[in-house]
């Protein structure tokens, strides 16, 4: 596949139009490879910088940190509580999300790049890639590419200077990619179990000392960044995508963060504005569901903040009209239900209780007054759910039932509009 760049579209790698070096690699790179297309071409120069923590304030430019993010990396950067640790928050248990993977297997050397010059910003004493453990060829790369790398930067009197990176595999369960619970599954307790913020891992992280947890996309974005910044070009804010459900080209894309959520989903296989119903958008089903008539959105944090939901991981599902919505939220709760750690009330039993109403309401057996409960139900997981799966589990169940409720009083009449049930 040489030097091109690929889209993953369909289960397999296509040529894209326009040759990108920031794309995601066909297949893995090699350290050469790497640094003949630029890598680790300003690392030297970085090295000299008194103040390193412009990367950090880089990253908020592109969109890819919040502007929070700033101020808690600061803590980190300047606590004398040693040691520091960043974990490279490689799980990605989002449903429909699949682009650090590809990432940490193909843009392998990129992303250790990316982790050593945000070590020295941070100021961080060891570097740990947390790697779900489903992703075993990704650590497998991770592991040759440290391989390549010891030997050059030892060429350089760097290795010394720098700190160790080491990989370690995570449990699969979709909360621990939260960082409270990751950091308990680096430590060894109970998997996937969130802890109580405050504190903030930024103060008391893994095992209990200042941690900074940032995932795989941001890292490997940093060298990109970092080049174009010495290079007097403008800071392109733009993020990958992976888009799935209803399109035609189901694939990794990467975009600017201006592109409309319609044209997006255009360019992943010309679904007609018309022809969709109803979109995940950002968390894939844990961050929000958006009506058609909201498609025009253009995907900048601040209008999908505006829209209620959270641009994160850029994990995008598209919903046709032929889709009923009872049965899509009830696999979405179904899901958050098995997945819950049932540390919290709220979560434990609001998440079987929404699994409960909606197999009513699927069977055309509820009522209104369970439609009530069930609102009742998800607005206080919203509130009290020790961590975001309870929240966003109750989060989409409301954003489904406000903007179809007509759907789901149809059900209780027997009626289904996508023609799935009562045939
Ligand atoms: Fe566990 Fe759910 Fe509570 Fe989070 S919200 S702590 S996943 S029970």
């Amino acid at each position: 596949m040489g030097d091109k760049y690929y889209m993953f579209v369909n289960g397999e790698f296509r040529e894209i139009e326009e040759s990108r070096g920031d794309y995601v690699r066909s297949q893995y790179e090699h350290l050469d490879k790497y640094i003949a297309r630029g890598g680790y071409k300003y690392f030297g120069k970085f090295l000299s910088e008194d103040n390193k923590f412009f990367i950090l304030e880089l990253l908020v430019k592109a969109g890819l940190l919040g502007g929070g993010a700033l101020s808690r990396f600061k803590t980190i950067a300047s606590s004398a509580n040693r040691p520091k640790y960043l974990i490279v928050n490689g799980h990605e248990g989002e449903p429909g999300g699949f682009k650090d993977r590809l990432i940490m297997e193909r843009n392998t050397h990129q992303l250790l790049e990316g982790a050593l010059l945000l070590s020295l910003a941070l100021n961080v004493d060891e570097v740990i890639i947390a790697v779900n453990e489903r992703f075993r060829n990704a650590r497998a790369m991770i592991e040759k590419a440290l391989g390549e790398l010891r030997p050059y930067l030892t060429s350089k009197g760097l290795l010394n200077k720098l700190p160790p990176i080491t990989v370690l595999l995570v449990g699969s369960p979709y909360i621990v990619g939260e960082e409270t619970a990751l950091i308990n599954s680096l430590e060894g307790n109970r998997g996937g179990e969130p802890r109580l913020r405050p504190p903030d891992p930024t103060e008391t992280g893994l095992f209990g000392k200042p941690t900074a947890v940032i995932n795989v996309e941001v890292v490997a974005a940093v060298p990109i960044l970092i080049s174009n910044y010495y290079e007097g070009r403008e800071i392109v804010i733009e993020k990958y995508f992976c888009i799935t459900g209803d399109v035609g080209k189901p694939g990794l894309y990467r975009e600017k963060l201006t592109v409309g959520l319609n044209e997006l989903l255009a360019k992943a296989g010309g679904v007609k504005e018309e022809d969709v119903k109803a979109v995940f958008v950002g968390g894939g089903v844990s961050s929000g569901l958006a009506h058609s008539s909201k498609i025009r959105v253009r995907l900048t944090p601040e209008e999908t903040r505006k829209l209620g939901v959270f641009l994160g991981p850029g994990v995008i599902i598209a919903l046709s009209n032929n889709r009923c919505i009872v049965d899509v939220m009830l696999e979405v709760e179904r899901f958050f239900s098995h997945e819950s750690c049932g540390r919290c009330e709220p979560c434990r039993l609001g998440t079987k209780e929404l699994v409960e109403v909606l197999e009513k309401v699927s069977m055309g057996k509820a009522s209104e007054e369970d439609l009530k409960w069930a609102e009742t139900v998800a607005r206080t997981m919203m509130e009290t759910s020790l961590c975001g799966l309870g929240m966003s589990a109750g989060k989409v169940f409301l954003d489904a039932l406000t903007q179809f409720r007509d759907e789901f009083e149809e059900h209780i009449r027997g009626v289904c509009r996508a023609g799935v049930h009562f045939r």
